[in-house]
């Protein structure tokens, strides 16, 4: 794609895009002055999609009229409310229906799944992450290790970039798993690096992972509704992710899970059961012998918040509608203008880290900000713009391709620019 550094190539790209509608379902928050801010933050909470309220209210009816009769009653009773959306996620992850489930939280699921799929050996116990993975994969990961008795600090391996390099080489974690593959008992990596924006090759590291004997999962946070995944061809044995991002299900909405078809009927694999994991046919006559469901509905505990999981539904309407493959198409595009933009300002101050391949990233792109404290940061967001600074010296910026512009990530880049003083 030929770019051009103006207001009307931005404007035209916006007049053919297929998704433009889309922009219109959502609502914009407002800046101090009164205006729509430049809202370019949905790698870390989506925005609120304007059918939300509708979905929500519907539960809320169900409640009020029909009362307990509305676990079975009504237009989406509550104790089935979950398996539509199951169903929808799966088409977004690449993974059959009966291999997602719609439950908890994030952080959460990463803990169950590990109750399951860590399983360390005398001599093959440890788990494999990335250096910088984000804060709560860390302590999870570290917390199973010492629940399991053994010491972080020797038995989690780190994935590292290499001197002077902020992305990691595949080559590199190919090897490292080559080499070390034996002591591995996990290797768990997030699948989009929240802080670089780096996408990893997933399939090529499920497959050298199990190679070696590992069984390898992935946390989706950052890549749910951002790329194009294929869980179930890659053979990926499980993934966890929340659908606030990119998926726009609302602050702390109800997370996803993936099981690989090949475990979900498994017997042996310990789990932390709980009566909403209970064969459906006989939850409800309270044996007290669990009999899990032969799917990742399986690894459900409890009953899930409905009223979380309707604004969920909202959402996952609008993927439906949408589909990944056009999803991903816009937004390697509008990716690619913005990366195309910032190059443009031939600023030395400011430098992206992110992977420059459009398969190997999504929807954001990082700024680094040389020699910077926060002032950049603060002044952009003075001027309207709604982006993330993570410490020490990054801007996230994620124009997310259900409601971001052209003309957004143009206008962006132009504030940018100024606050350069270019
Ligand atoms: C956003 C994010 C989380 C947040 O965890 P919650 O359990 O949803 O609070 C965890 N891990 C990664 C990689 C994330 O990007």
């Amino acid at each position: 794609m030929e770019y051009l550094n103006t207001e009307e190539f931005a404007l035209m790209m916006d007049n053919s895009d297929p998704l433009k509608k889309y922009r219109n379902e959502f609502y914009f928050p407002k800046h101090s002055n009164g205006e729509e801010a430049l809202y370019l933050c949905g790698n870390s909470l989506g925005l609120q999609p304007k059918s939300a309220r509708d979905y929500i209210e519907a539960v809320l009816d169900d409640w009020r009229n029909l009362g307990v009769k509305g676990h079975f009653e009504g237009a989406h009773p509550f104790t089935t409310y979950h398996e539509s959306l199951g169903e929808q996620m799966a088409r977004i992850v690449g993974a059959k229906k009966e291999e997602v489930v719609a439950m908890n939280s994030l952080t959460v699921n990463l803990h169950l799944m590990m109750v399951s799929f860590y399983r360390p050996e005398k001599d093959r116990f440890k788990i494999l992450i990335e250096k910088n993975a984000f804060p709560s994969d860390q302590y999870a990961v570290k917390s199973q290790l010492e629940f399991h008795g053994y010491d972080p600090q020797t038995a989690l391996l780190e994935l590292e970039p290499r001197a002077g390099e902020d992305i990691l080489r595949t080559e590199d974690i190919l090897e490292l798993i080559k080499n070390k593959g034996k002591e591995i008992a996990l290797i768990m990596i997030g699948g989009l690096n929240y802080y670089t924006g780096q996408a990893f090759e997933m399939e090529k590291i499920t497959q050298a992972g199990h190679h070696m004997g590992c069984t390898v999962g992935f946390d989706l946070a950052h890549g749910a509704g951002n790329l194009n995944l294929s869980l179930h061809d890659w053979g990926v044995d499980f993934a966890v992710w929340c659908t606030y991002k990119y998926m726009n299900s609302g602050p702390g909405g109800i997370a996803g899970c993936f099981v690989h078809e090949r475990h979900i009927k498994r017997k042996d694999l310990p789990r932390f059961a709980g009566w909403w994991g209970h064969d459906k046919a006989t939850r409800f006559l309270m044996d007290d012998t669990f009999v899990p469901i032969e799917g990742a509905e399986g690894w459900q505990m409890s009953n899930e918040t409905v009223l979380s999981m309707a604004a969920l539904k909202a959402s996952l309407e609008i993927f439906e509608e949408v589909g990944m493959k056009a999803l991903v198409g816009k937004s390697r595009l509008l990716t690619g203008y913005l990366e195309f933009l910032i190059n443009s300002l031939g600023s030395e101050r400011i430098q992206i880290i992110t992977p420059k391949q459009p398969d190997a990233r999504g929807a954001q792109l990082s700024i680094r900000v040389l020699n910077s404290d926060r002032s950049l940061f603060r002044a952009i967001s003075d001027r309207g713009v709604i982006a993330d600074w993570r410490e020490p010296d990054v801007i996230r910026i994620a124009p997310a391709p259900l409601y971001n512009s052209y003309k957004d990530v143009f206008d962006f880049v132009q504030i940018l620019k100024k606050e350069l003083g270019l």
